[in-house]
């Protein structure tokens, strides 16, 4: 298995996935969005609040927030010697104190710990009106996206099977599938329909190429034939800044991983056979 990066940086990432199944691909996917942990507000208390919105808009609008993490510095809750109480080990308290008239921004949120600040500076929770107030206390916890939405360290994360575009001798370079494509993939070259240099990864195998192909009556098979690689994928993966996403990829693999081991040594178990004595068989 391989993966080659097409693109990264700390909020995107684009990249091929190669010598994989599509259960696997799709293991990928799930644990990115699902099995990495965030930071992300879950109780929040409201001393203060004569804004529009109700209590529970507010600290539903504060829960979606996404916080920078740093997981090395936090562990969920369930696996914390505070047993549920909240400390810094498990824990982020964030303070905001903000009167009208004006917006209150994500940025307004103070947190203890600095480094657990709101990822992005310039979101809006609420706007206020002279003499309105908002004063409240909010604590974030670590958890996953499998629990509820708001721990989804992704905004985009999804693959598509590797396109493969064939174009058989009875293309005549008529430009018909070259004026169907919605992508732009294909051009006509050389008394030929080709694909265009570096366009290949932007087909959505769409397939209207070959319906324009069939319509030009050249008979019952179009002499353009596009099929999806079963072992090789594109990824596309956006963060929400809570983690870079080189980061989400590593601990989603990791956790993969950990998932494989613990269902071999349960297979092991069951069948009276050590991780090791399979090694050497
Ligand atoms: S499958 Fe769709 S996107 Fe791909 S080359 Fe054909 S028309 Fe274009
Ligand atoms: S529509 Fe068919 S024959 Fe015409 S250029 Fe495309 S592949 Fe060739
Ligand atoms: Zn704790």
């Amino acid at each position: 298995m391989e993966i080659v990066f097409s693109s990264i940086d700390d909020s995107a990432a684009r990249f091929r996935l190669m010598g994989a199944s599509q259960p696997f691909a799709n293991a990928l996917r799930r644990a990115m969005i699902g099995e990495v942990p965030t930071l992300a507000i879950e109780d929040v208390r409201i001393y203060d609040n004569t804004s529009a919105l109700f209590d529970e808009m507010l600290g539903h609008r504060l829960g979606l927030i996404p916080i920078r993490t740093d997981l090395d510095c936090y562990i969920p809750q369930e696996q914390c010697t505070c047993e549920g109480a909240g400390c810094d080990r498990c824990s982020v308290m964030f303070t905001l104190s903000v009167e009208g008239p004006g917006m209150v921004f994500s940025r307004d949120l103070i947190p203890q710990d600095p480094r657990a600040a709101p990822a992005v500076d310039s979101i809006p929770i609420v706007k206020l009106t002279k003499d309105q107030k908002v004063v409240l206390e909010a604590r974030a916890v670590l958890n996953s996206g499998r629990v509820h939405a708001k721990w989804q360290p992704t905004t985009t994360c999804g693959f598509k099977n590797y396109p493969i575009v064939e174009i058989s001798e009875r293309c005549d370079a008529c430009g018909q599938c070259v004026e169907e494509c919605p992508r732009g993939i294909l051009v006509v070259k050389g008394g030929r329909v080709t694909v265009a240099e570096g366009r290949l990864e932007e087909c959505s195998l769409c397939r209207l190429c070959e319906r324009a192909c069939l319509n030009t009556g050249i008979g019952e098979e179009p002499a353009i034939r596009v099929r999806s690689d079963d072992s090789r994928f594109i990824f596309v993966v956006e963060g929400d800044g809570s983690l870079p996403v080189r980061e989400i990829l590593q601990r989603a693999l990791l956790y993969l991983k950990g998932q494989s081991d613990s269902l071999c040594e349960k297979i092991g178990e069951v069948s009276g056979v050590t991780g090791d004595e399979e090694e050497n068989e």
